[in-house]
């Protein structure tokens, strides 16, 4: 049973539950973009990530990656774990884009031979700054052992990632992860949406994802509906 909401996020509110080891996450129609300097709203988003992060969760958990996921309770809200967040972004990288090619000279569409991963600290009043494993450590946000293990799940991640949104015609230039704490173990929380991965189409190349938003290029609810269409086709029969 949802109680009251005790976080609410750029783009999902957390309520409780009379259970105190579940949660649920409702997927929101709200968007922001530039460390929340950008603000809109698309109709239909939230439903469109949450089905799409479910489908997701669901595919990781099969290859016995473990999720915060446990099952939707409406077309937009998921009942997911409790976990304690570890104060990190896990940014994957298979091809140049977004804040790669402005920091370093990465020329955009560059194909990396091995994917990168970059570890930000999860801070909006610090503005998300990059960390390795000695910084995560000395600020006491995780331990060298959870780096590696993060490191490994977030590799097996991208791999299972790259495959499956291939098979629907999709390229993933990079996404983001967040992960938790869950009975001593690692476990993939937030969400996997148009929203935190960068998706192109194969064909044409376009952008399907946030930064339709964040450069003005379209219709954000069209282009997160087809990747819909194609990643959860049975919402649509
Ligand atoms: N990302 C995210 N949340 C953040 C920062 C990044 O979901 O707070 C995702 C973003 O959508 C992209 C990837 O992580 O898929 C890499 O983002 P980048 O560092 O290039 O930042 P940007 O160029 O979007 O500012």
């Amino acid at each position: 049973m949802k109680e009251e909401q005790i976080y609410s996020g750029k783009a999902k509110t957390i309520y409780r539950t009379d259970d105190p080891s579940k949660l649920i996450a409702h997927f929101r129609n709200s968007l922001t973009a530039f460390d929340g300097k950008k603000k809109s709203e698309a109709p239909n988003k939230g439903y469109y990530n949450a089905q799409i992060s479910k489908k997701i969760f669901e595919m990781l958990e099969s290859e016995g990656i473990r999720t915060h996921f446990i099952e939707m309770v409406s077309d937009t809200e998921m009942l997911i774990d409790t976990v304690e967040i570890i104060k990190i972004e896990v940014i994957v990288r298979n091809i140049a884009a977004g804040s790669i090619t402005r920091k370093y000279p990465i020329e955009e569409k560059t194909h990396f031979k091995d994917p990168i991963i970059v570890f930000d600290f999860k801070s909006d009043e610090y503005g998300d700054p990059m960390l390795n494993d000695d910084i995560a450590v000395a600020l006491g946000v995780a331990t060298y052992d959870e780096m590696e293990k993060i490191r490994t799940i977030a590799l097996r991640i991208n791999k299972l990632l790259v495959e499956y949104m291939n098979k629907v015609d999709l390229l993933l230039p990079d996404f983001k992860l967040e992960f938790g704490r869950k009975d001593g173990e690692i476990v993939l929380a937030d969400e996997i949406s148009c929203d935190t991965c960068r998706l192109w189409d194969k064909k044409t190349g376009q952008s399907m994802d946030k930064d339709i938003f964040r450069f003005d290029k379209g219709d954000l609810s069209k282009a997160y509906e087809e990747v819909a269409r194609r990643i959860v086709p049975e919402i649509f029969a």
